[in-house]
């Protein structure tokens, strides 16, 4: 199996499993009781949130843990508005946010907040003028996304945290795919609240952070106990809580010689599909890019029969259209950057891990080739494009 789909969720790291077993089955303490036992588990949860604190330039009181990035994103937007609503009810974000982030907006558009959308350019970067424009007296919060998961394209965070600041507003990012992959600092960004989950970085899956910088009025987010400083109730997910600390400590310590290997990969990779497949283009930034990310549009394909073909050649990979699989909707970030319909349709997103090898890109290149002049040799659609280049 070739698996190269990363950006979707990720394998969690053997050693991030050995830190978590003894956490179910020796130190099963609830973390809020006074007996030793107990303490264990607080005291392995302290550590997992300075790591995680270190690793962002914050302080471990600024770490909320979460069950993943769509809580976390949730909390962010729900939790601001309510607090600062007396100022204001006007929130801008971008049209290439991710669901957790777009379908709570629209919640909260029910309830009496403006949402302003930014757009996107064709590489999928927001504008920095467009959004200093945007700013209005009553603008409580800036979210715009660190890097988008399906193009993979990295937004000028610093930049956006600037400007967030000189208009005193506050600014939220999803990093759920920057994180643990590209360094990043909260002070240097002005970074006021930040969105991560473990199972995009070699971590479980359900649980994750919310960053927010102390002094941000934030309301709970779930009530009940006096977890999380009173503010996310729960007992805490303590094999969880460890994992995540664990792939983070595990990220921060490999981030160099992961992202040095995955773009050689990825360039690599890139370049076969350009130079050997005619009518394709890569979609999102050349180099303000994850290192992991490819995503290609190939004209008179259909994504979806591009999957289940890879799939029955041990290859995952995921379309734009694969979030939201059983919808036909084409992925509205494929549509933010300027693509038609149908070049939405015909989308294919490849995310390396690590692991990716080049004899994987080799083997990958020459399906995906194989692939696409199979299904072209099918549609009726090419037929005629070829027609009419004949008649040209
Ligand atoms: C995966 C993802 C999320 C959701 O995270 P979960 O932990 O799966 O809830 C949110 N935002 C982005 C950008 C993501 O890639």
């Amino acid at each position: 199996m070739i698996y190269l789909d990363n950006a979707a969720t990720t394998k969690t790291a053997p050693e991030v499993v050995d830190a978590m077993l003894p956490y179910f089955s020796e130190y099963y303490g609830n973390a809020s009781t006074i007996y030793s036992l107990g303490a264990e588990s607080k005291k392995a949860m302290d550590h997992a949130r300075r790591t995680i604190a270190d690793s962002l330039g914050a302080k471990p009181e600024e770490i909320y843990f979460t069950a993943g990035g769509s809580e976390s994103d949730n909390w962010a937007l729900k939790a601001t508005a309510e607090a600062y609503a007396s100022k204001g009810k006007h929130i801008i974000t971008t049209k290439i946010e991710h669901h957790a982030i777009l379908h709570t907006c629209e919640y909260l558009e029910k309830r009496g907040f403006e949402i302003t959308y930014l757009n996107v350019d064709r590489d999928g970067l927001i504008s920095l003028d467009e959004l200093k424009a945007a700013i209005r007296p009553d603008t409580i919060l800036i979210s715009v996304m660190f890097a988008n998961n399906e193009i993979g394209t990295i937004e000028p965070i610093a930049e956006i945290g600037e400007i967030a600041k000189e208009h005193g507003v506050l600014f939220h990012t999803d990093a759920v795919q920057a994180y643990a992959q590209v360094p990043i600092n909260v002070d240097e960004m002005h970074i006021d609240m930040l969105s991560a989950s473990g199972h995009k970085l070699n971590g479980p899956k359900g649980i994750g952070f919310l960053y927010i910088r102390k002094g941000v009025k934030i309301r709970s987010f779930v009530h009940g106990g006096a977890q999380e400083r009173s503010r996310r109730a729960g007992t805490e997910n303590i094999p969880g809580i460890v994992g995540l600390g664990a792939a983070v400590e595990r990220a921060m310590r490999i981030m160099d010689s992961k992202t040095r290997k995955e773009i050689e990969l990825r360039d690599y990779l890139i370049g076969r599909l350009e130079n050997e497949i005619p009518h394709c283009w890569l979609n999102g930034h050349r180099t303000k890019r994850l290192p992991n990310n490819i995503n290609f549009s190939f004209l008179f394909i259909e994504g979806e029969s591009m999957l289940i073909m890879l799939d029955m050649k041990g290859i995952c990979a995921s379309s734009g259209s694969a979030c939201t699989s059983g919808s036909l909707d084409p992925s509205h970030v494929l549509l933010a950057i300027g693509l038609k319909h149908e070049e939405a349709h015909g989308s294919l997103r490849l995310t390396l891990s690590e692991d990716s090898t080049k004899e994987e890109m080799d083997i990958v290149a020459e399906e995906v080739k194989k692939i696409v002049q199979r299904l072209r040799d099918m549609s009726p659609l090419y037929e005629d494009f070829l027609k009419s280049q004949k008649n040209n």
